[in-house]
């Protein structure tokens, strides 16, 4: 077997390792999540310093090592500068809101070509919406980047039941459903009324449907969709919710991105 191999991947995070070292966790097209350290890379001279910034899009060669793999070359393909500059901020908080959940949702080294493809059409949507004038854009920039993360989930075999009542399994079509996070999907009035449920929010036919077609629909239809804000405020809710039941952990960039 070769001892290097090369990909292409995104920086999700980093860390410092020894007295000049850092590790780097990347989502890569070939080998889906991996870590590998970069030698000398806390030095300002190191030659690949200026690639490895979280959310770079990079190509990779990387030689493979005893304990962990190592970075042996690594060049820039991408750097979303428009989310990285944005004035706001909003484009930071978005980078590591996806950072954080696309971590957070995936694990193992498979080949995920698919999700890999997703995330890439997710920042190339953000890429280009940050820098427009739209209206609610905090909410509508959530948006795109929750129906981003339940398209992962159901690419991950975690799509939550939307289309059916996950109890008595009749189709949702009555009004005053409630989406039960505990059991992975929507609950219909009747089921409601005679069972104990803990971890719920009432949930509108709009947001069902909005989340019917975060399922059916490619991502690019939900770029100039019409919302209202209190429909995206809702969504974004059931979302923020989503991504914390599946990762288990606490989304630290959420605190940020409510602060900007
Ligand atoms: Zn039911």
């Amino acid at each position: 077997m070769s001892r290097t191999y090369t990909t292409t991947g995104i920086i999700l995070k980093r860390r410092d390792y020894q007295e000049n070292d850092r590790l780097f966790c990347l989502y890569t097209k070939d080998f889906g999540k991996i870590e590998v350290v970069a030698r000398g890379t806390k030095k300002i001279t190191s030659k690949l310093k200026g690639y490895l910034e979280p959310f770079y899009l990079v190509k990779l060669m990387i030689a493979k090592g005893k304990v962990i793999d190592k970075l042996a070359n690594c060049n820039s393909i991408k750097c979303y500068e428009n989310l990285r500059n944005d004035p706001t901020l909003l484009g930071f908080g978005l980078i590591n809101y996806l950072a954080e959940g696309t971590d957070g949702l995936i694990s193992g080294h498979t080949s995920q070509s698919d999700k890999f493809e997703l995330l890439l059409e997710a920042l190339d949507i953000m890429e280009q919406e940050i820098i427009k004038d739209l209206p609610e854009k905090k909410e509508r920039m959530q948006f795109l980047a929750n129906i981003y993360f339940i398209k992962l989930l159901g690419l991950l075999g975690y799509q939550p039941e939307i289309h059916r009542c996950v109890l008595c399994h009749k189709g949702v079509l009555l009004t005053k459903n409630v989406f039960d996070f505990s059991k992975g999907g929507l609950i219909c009035e009747d089921c409601k009324k005679v069972c104990l449920i803990e971890d719920y929010i009432r949930v509108s036919d709009s947001v069902i449907k909005l989340l019917q077609l975060a399922k059916e629909k490619p991502l690019e239809y939900f770029r100039n969709l019409a919302i209202e804000a209190n429909e995206l405020n809702e969504f974004n809710g059931v979302g923020e919710k989503l991504l914390l039941i599946n990762m288990e952990k606490p989304i630290k960039s959420l605190e940020f991105f409510s602060s900007i």
